[in-house]
């Protein structure tokens, strides 16, 4: 990486939310950038990207609601947030921040933490992982880096992009796979504007409740990722608060892989309220972490009977990666209500009547939708959603190869 590029930025931090009109509840929420190409679509999507989420979400809703909504609008507010920078970078005329806001892009770990219930939205090769009391270790994101996700290279070349590995004097072919133009290792993340937009902003999605007896997260970079596993990442900070247990992860993967520049750590305890004091986990003795995929699935009877929840299981309440907003702004689960008729789903602009486009237009999904089914986008977003879709070119040239990741 060249010496302008890059900025990590970490942010933890409590917002209030007014449920049902009058009790407000506290939310904390950590939102881990990885930047490229400069810092300033991470900074751009540190300042907004909270505020395009909960935006999206309608006044009025009961908590469970609320949660329920989140999902959906997480998907809304990095939309906006992606569309918004591009705009900013086509119209503003200050040549130095056009030029880093088309070139410059980050990853986005955003996690909500309402009690027990953990939401996690991410693009990019960031991750995030719970270990649960009982010793099980969970992923809360998904990698989208076209190395390991043969679905995300499917995507890509279907919308007109291509993949392939670096070409060197001789013919040889060398590092990761990347997508061309641009030479972008990742099929998602918020900015990129000069690769094309096939490279979406759309979050995989995880929303868990954990068990009251709680777990430990951890959010880093691709740079711990690539230096340590998951077991190691939890093993080498057992017993430490989580001030101290990130910076001896950041150390750890420092120590195996040497000095990288995207190295960044938050360490999370969600613990039962008899044990906020002191707030030091009990040290566990070095297991072998059991890695699931799989997670007890919310049912009605577990919701409506939560004493008779098993302890230790973490119950996974909605799970979607779908790069298509079709599918990522139903209204079939579970509120129905949550779109407005005249608001554009993505940036709840105001709409005229009919003047809104069916998020289903030109959907080959043969389920029963129709193009005058809700959600509805606003012409400007309806734009980048077939530009996502790689059926047009909403942005105006692809610019040269930039050779970064
Ligand atoms: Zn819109």
């Amino acid at each position: 990486m060249s010496e302008n590029t890059w900025r990590w930025e970490q942010y933890f931090f409590c917002f209030r939310v007014a449920i049902d009109g009058l009790t407000i509840i506290c939310i904390t929420c950590l939102q881990l950038f990885d930047g490229h190409n400069g810092s300033t679509a991470a900074i751009y999507t540190k300042e907004n990207l909270l505020n395009n989420v909960v935006g999206a979400i309608p006044a009025d809703l009961s908590r469970d609601e609320w949660l329920a909504a989140l999902p959906r609008a997480l998907v809304a507010g990095f939309v906006k947030t992606d569309k918004d920078l591009q705009d900013k970078g086509t119209v503003v005329v200050l040549l130095a921040f056009v030029i880093c806001a088309r070139t410059s892009g980050t990853t986005v770990t955003f996690v909500i933490i309402d009690g027990y219930v953990v939401t996690v939205a991410s693009v990019g090769d960031s991750r995030c992982i719970l270990e649960s009391s009982e010793g099980t270790i969970y992923s809360l994101s998904e990698d989208h880096r076209l190395e390991c996700n043969e679905e995300e290279r499917d995507r890509i070349t279907a919308s007109g992009g291509e993949v392939g590995r670096l070409n060197i004097v001789g013919g040889a072919q060398i590092g990761p796979l990347r997508c061309w133009p641009g030479g972008l290792c990742l099929s998602r993340s918020i900015g990129d504007m000069d690769v094309g937009e096939f490279i979406v902003p759309v979050p995989y999605v995880k929303q868990v409740k954990l068990s009251s007896a709680g777990g430990r997260l951890i959010i880093s970079s691709d740079g711990v990722w690539d230096a340590l596993s998951s077991e190691t990442a939890l093993n080498c900070c057992r017993g430490m608060p989580p001030d101290a247990a990130a910076e001896q992860i950041v150390k750890e993967a420092l120590h195996s892989k040497g000095l990288r520049d995207d190295t960044t750590c938050i360490v999370v305890d969600i613990l039962p309220m008899e044990k906020l004091t002191p707030s030091i986990p009990p040290p566990r003795k070095h297991g072998k972490g059991v890695f699931k995929a799989m997670f007890k699935k919310k049912s009605s009877s577990s919701s409506s009977h939560p004493e008779y929840t098993p302890p230790d299981l973490v119950e996974e309440m909605f799970e979607e990666g779908s790069a298509m907003l079709a599918e990522r702004l139903d209204t079939e689960y579970p509120l129905c209500n949550m779109f407005k008729l005249f608001v554009c789903a993505v940036c709840q602009v105001d709409m005229k009547p009919r003047e809104g486009i069916s998020v289903h237009s030109g959907s080959t999904n043969l389920r029963k939708l129709h193009s005058w089914d809700g959600p509805f986008l606003c012409s400007s977003c309806q734009a980048k959603k077939e530009a996502m879709e790689g059926k047009s070119q909403s942005r105006d040239d692809r610019s040269n190869s930039r050779g970064s990741d």
